[in-house]
């Protein structure tokens, strides 16, 4: 039998995570058969499906089931299913490395958190699949032939450093888990997986639903055998001796959303999502709704209570599987959730589809379309009832998925408007609470037209940007935009609930016009434009090769200059965006402001009354510019030369 046997080594970070298991930091071990029952559950919907496709298929889809077979005396469990098997190569592939590219960052962060409950909740998130049978074994066989054809494959390891693989002549089609069970723990009758009562109850609470029958040989209680009791839905070997077994499906079989809504749990509902999603955690929220009618389907959503580790990984999938009448159809159903909803898990059945249906005729599909879009605007009310009437879970899913959530300003225009009041944002008005749109709206100042923003790098660089002086002076807030996404939407939104949004490091602001309009400062206004206008048109001279114009500012207060964009132009971070994708801008020339009540620019112009055109002024110039450039966290570009400037200034200063 072992002959051709080969043995290997685990990849670095499965062997990690089998010591992890070994060690077992999780506390609740029965989560193991889930998983196995997961895996099993999952083999058979392949199977079904391999062969509705494939009409060559030779396979046995006759009696699908999974079957879970305990022997106390050897301290044995094996769970068993006639899905679609492995392949010698695929066992290599898929048990003995693990593909999930969010392994290794989860592992490093793993190792750093040194409490265990933190531990804990990390092996949580992520979700260990097939190697947390390790939490409760010593040593693991999986024996498994994949449908069609005849070769099987064993697979054994202890779970140190190695597995060994041989050719296995007597698998049957599908795949059998065995555990050869720790040494039984006499402290803790909690865990003694080798009785069947416990296993049937662990199933029962986590596994129900699965639609594929779970059959376990369960011993008659005594009594129930000797007088016949009713409700026995199958039995082997009916007239055998005393304490025969029978052989019982133990879980209900029903699928969760194709039952009423009040036959449901919340714990029914969480485990399911388990089964989908394999986090361990709960949802944060469930989502449910059913269609009649012409085109009718059931669905059943979550929202996670966390993001996963691959949300922003270019290969991560979408979380929504489509069924078709109770048959599994397809994974990562794009048709379904658009990208920015892309952490939505779930399960929709539609009634109407073919069971062939292909990811490309779904996404022409009238009917699927439109049956997106019921499923996009229920998620976005539920998250809608989450900012008014769940505060602290709209917190959660906002730390976990706004920044995903706000992908959809850029593409999702008929939602445009309710993504926008999903949205929450750091202001200036306070260091900690975030706000929305409709507070920020409602607590606008009398006369205030606009929704203002910065956007940045972070929130200590655009709260010291010069940008920001007169409108904390007048008591404006302003939103403060830290997102790299930020940068993107706030170009394609022009307004919210009709106030438009702007930029406050963009275009010419006008604080008196948005609140008191003052003749007196208008009178004085006046007055500095013609004072300045010879040095103002001399600096922009002076400059022509780095800023397209030089004017005065009613933004600032206490910093002499500052530079500002355009009302089209792009933003300086959207530029650095754009050049990291490769692609190739035409140089954007911004604004200098300058601040007339500055003692350097009204020196500065002064001096040039006196003096006219002159190298030092010249140099004055271009070190207001700089100054400017490094106030508002930008790079210089030439900052040998800025140096050597203030060096030569300072100098002369001593
Ligand atoms: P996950 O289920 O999260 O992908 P696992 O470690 O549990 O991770 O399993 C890895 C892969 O091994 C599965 O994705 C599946 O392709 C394969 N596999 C596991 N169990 C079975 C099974 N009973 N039948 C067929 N394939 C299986």
């Amino acid at each position: 039998m072992t002959t051709g046997s080969e043995t290997f080594e685990f990849q670095v970070e499965a062997r990690q995570l089998l010591q992890l298991m070994i060690h077992s930091i999780y506390s609740n071990k029965d989560v193991f058969l889930r998983e196995l029952v997961s895996n099993a559950s999952d083999a058979l919907d392949k199977l079904r499906l391999e062969s509705l496709r494939d009409g060559n298929l030779e396979a046995d889809t006759s009696d699908l089931h999974i079957a879970i077979e305990v022997d106390k005396e050897q301290r044995t469990l094996t769970v068993r299913d006639n899905g679609i098997g492995m392949s010698h190569d695929e066992v290599v592939q898929l048990i003995g490395t693990i593909a999930n590219s969010g392994t290794a960052k989860f592992l490093q962060e793993l190792k750093e958190s040194k409490d265990a409950a933190a531990s804990q909740d990390l092996i949580g998130q992520f979700g260990v699949g097939f190697y947390s049978s390790f939490m409760v074994a010593e040593g693991v066989t999986l024996l498994t032939r994949r449908a069609g054809e005849s070769q099987g494959t064993r697979w054994e390891s202890g779970g140190e450093g190695t597995y060994t693989i041989a050719p296995a002549d007597d698998a049957p089609q599908g795949t059998a888990v065995t555990l050869r069970l720790k040494p039984e723990d006499t402290e803790d009758a909690l865990y003694d997986y080798t009785s069947p009562w416990k296993i049937r109850e662990i199933v029962k609470r986590y596994s129900d639903f699965i639609t594929w029958p779970i059959r376990m040989a369960v011993e008659a209680p005594p009594k129930a055998a000797a007088e016949g009791a009713e409700g026995d839905e199958e039995s082997a070997g009916g007239s055998a001796a005393e304490a025969a077994p029978e052989v019982e499906t133990v879980n209900s079989m029903k699928a969760l959303w194709a039952r009423s809504k009040d036959e449901v749990t919340d714990d029914e509902y969480h485990e399911f999502y388990k089964h989908i999603s394999h986090d361990w955690n709960d949802p944060l929220e469930t989502i449910r709704m059913q269609a009649e009618g012409t085109f009718e389907y059931q669905s059943l959503l979550f929202i996670p209570s966390h993001a996963p580790q691959d949300l922003y990984m270019r290969d991560r999938k979408r979380g929504v599987q489509l069924y078709v009448k109770r048959v599994f159809i397809m994974d990562d159903c794009e048709a379904l959730m658009p990208e920015y909803l892309r952490f939505v898990k779930g399960v929709v059945d539609a009634a109407d589809l073919s069971l062939n249906v292909s990811r490309e005729a779904l996404q022409q599909d009238r009917q699927i379309q439109l049956m997106r879009r019921r499923l996009v605007k229920k998620v976005l009310s539920t998250v809608k009832d989450m900012v008014s009437g769940a505060p602290e879970r709209y917190t959660t899913f906002w730390k976990e998925f706004g920044p995903v959530l706000k992908e959809g300003l850029l593409g999702d225009f008929e939602n445009r408007e309710t993504i926008l009041g999903l949205c929450s944002f750091a202001t200036t008005r306070d260091a900690e609470e975030p706000t929305t749109l409709r507070q920020y709206v409602e607590r606008m100042k009398e006369g205030q037209e606009h929704i203002y923003f910065m956007t940045g790098e972070s929130r200590s660089i655009v709260e010291s940007s010069p940008h920001m002086e007169a409108f904390r002076d007048k008591g404006f807030e302003v939103l403060v935009l830290t997102d790299p996404i930020d940068e993107l939407w706030v170009d394609a939104v022009p307004e919210f609930d009709g106030k438009p949004l702007r930029s406050i490091a963009k275009g010419q602001v006008d604080l008196d016009g948005d609140g008191e309009k003052d003749a007196e400062t208008e009178a004085e206004r006046e007055r500095q434009k013609q004072d300045y206008a010879d040095l103002l048109s001399w600096m922009t001279t002076t400059l022509s090769d780095s800023v397209k114009e030089v004017r005065l500012s009613s933004r600032l207060t206490t910093s002499p200059a500052c530079v500002v964009g355009d009302t089209h132009d792009l933003s300086p971070q959207l530029q650095n965006i754009y050049k990291a994708m490769g692609q190739e801008l035409p140089e954007v020339k911004r604004i200098l402001e300058l601040n007339p009540t500055h003692p350097l620019v009204s020196g500065l112009r002064t001096a040039h009354g006196e003096r006219g055109d002159d190298a030092g002024l010249a140099e004055t110039a271009e070190l207001l510019h700089g100054m400017a450039l490094l106030a508002e966290g930008g790079e210089l570009t030439d900052p040998a030369r800025f140096i050597k400037l203030v060096a030569g200034r300072l100098e002369k200063s001593l």
